[in-house]
């Protein structure tokens, strides 16, 4: 197993009267093929935390290793390539392009790899085929359901065969039948190979998770490993 991701003694302060100390020395790993669920209260730096692990933000101090990059000594430019390279993401609130398809939506996430445009539509293809929508390639996002829209984010997460995918809250928008749906995709993506990091207040999204990083007022206060987390 190769180590993907590597948090040591990682800070976020926020400048400020007083400064915000939002992450306050993490340090964690995250091996090739995890699922892991980061849970905490709101306000205990589970956002913040995500932004520095995805590359999206930098730490104040300490390092953060990312598919074998030091994201805190890279330029914004090399930040973005290594994001579009190796990192898919997913949010609570899907921010898909709702004019355009879920096709199109899907094919935008390889639009910084230099890959041609016939070939990014069917590699977008093949990833909504793998979350069960091959079926609504040429719908527009707008015209689908809570649960169809977050599948079409997953999707345009893994088109790019990142390193690793991070969630925010990914059920956080839908009912429980329809976030049941999508905790059962995470999971099945996770036993093809698929390396996930999720943020999450949801109790089930958890269980589901093999390992659960517990964080509180920027900390990291408790790691479990399950072996036979529920399905
Ligand atoms: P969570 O996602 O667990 O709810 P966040 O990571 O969003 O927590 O926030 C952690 C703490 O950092 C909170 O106290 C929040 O108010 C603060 N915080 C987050 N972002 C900023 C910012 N840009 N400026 C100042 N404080 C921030
Ligand atoms: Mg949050």
């Amino acid at each position: 197993m190769s180590t993907v991701l590597e948090l040591r003694e990682v800070w976020k302060i926020h400048p400020g009267e007083p400064p915000v100390e939002s992450v306050r020395g993490i340090s964690l790993s995250v091996e090739e093929g995890e699922m892991a669920a980061v849970l905490g209260p709101s306000g205990s730096g589970k956002s913040t935390l995500l932004h520095l692990m995805a590359a999206l933000d930098r730490p104040t101090s300490g390092s953060v290793r990312l598919a074998g990059h030091a994201v805190h000594e890279l330029a914004d430019r090399r930040l973005a390539g290594l994001r579009a390279h190796h990192v898919g993401v997913v949010f609570q609130q899907f921010f898909l392009l709702d004019s355009l398809t879920a096709l199109e939506n899907v094919a935008t996430g390889l639009l910084y790899r230099g890959v041609r445009a016939g070939r990014r539509r069917e590699r977008a293809a093949a990833a909504l085929d793998r979350v069960g929508l091959a079926h609504r390639t040429g719908h527009r996002t707008a015209k689908l359901s809570g649960g169809e829209r977050q599948r079409v984010a997953i999707a345009r997460a893994l088109v790019g065969d990142p390193a690793i995918v991070f969630a925010d809250e990914p059920t956080g928008n839908l009912d429980s039948a329809n976030g049941a749906e999508i905790i059962a995709l995470l999971r099945e993506l996770n036993t093809q190979g698929a390396t996930l990091v999720i943020v999450t207040h949801d109790a089930e999204v958890a269980a589901a998770c093999p390992r659960r990083i517990e964080l509180r007022d920027g900390r990291v206060v408790r790691t479990t490993r399950v072996s036979g987390a529920s399905r």
